[in-house]
C-alpha cells in the first residue's frame, strides 16, 4: 500500500483527514460500497460527482444515514439543478478507517460493526 501523494506534513492535515490514506481510497468493495478512509473523503467524493440525469455539478448533501453497525455510512444527495436524489454508501469497515477512528477516539473507541472488514474488489479497482 502506498500513501497518497498529497504533499503535506502531518500537522498541516485537518483532523477529519486521515494522513494515512492509501490507493484504496474511493475504490469499490465487492458489495459495491465506496471505500472511505475517514470522514472528509466522503464529502470530497460527493463534490467530484455530477448528476447522472442532467450532468449538473454539484450534488448537495441532504442527509447522512449512520449505518456504523453495518460498517457503512450513507450520504443522501440532491442535484441542485434537476432535484434528482442519489445515495452514496461508503464502507467504513476497512482497517484503514477503523485504525484512524480508533486513534482519534482513544479509550472511547468501540467497534460497532463486528463483521470482517470488507475488501477492495480488484475488478473495480480503477473505477474513476
Ligand atoms: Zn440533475
Amino acid at each position: 500500500m502506498s500513501q497518497s501523494s498529497k504533499d503535506s506534513t502531518p500537522h498541516d492535515i485537518p483532523p477529519e483527514v486521515n494522513p494515512n490514506r492509501t490507493d484504496d481510497l474511493w475504490a469499490l468493495t465487492k458489495e459495491g460500497y465506496i471505500i472511505a478512509e475517514e470522514i472528509a473523503c466522503q464529502t470530497e467524493y460527493i463534490s467530484e460527482q455530477s448528476c447522472p440525469n442532467c450532468g449538473h455539478t454539484p450534488l448537495r448533501t441532504m442527509a447522512q444515514i449512520n449505518r456504523a453497525f453495518q460498517g457503512l455510512n450513507e450520504l443522501v444527495t440532491r442535484c441542485t439543478n434537476c432535484h434528482e436524489t442519489y445515495g452514496f454508501i461508503f464502507d467504513i469497515s476497512n482497517a484503514v478507517y477503523q485504525a484512524w477512528w480508533a486513534e482519534r477516539m482513544g479509550v472511547m473507541y468501540t467497534r460497532l460493526y463486528d463483521g470482517a472488514p470488507r475488501q477492495v474488489d480488484p475488478n473495480q479497482r480503477y473505477f474513476r
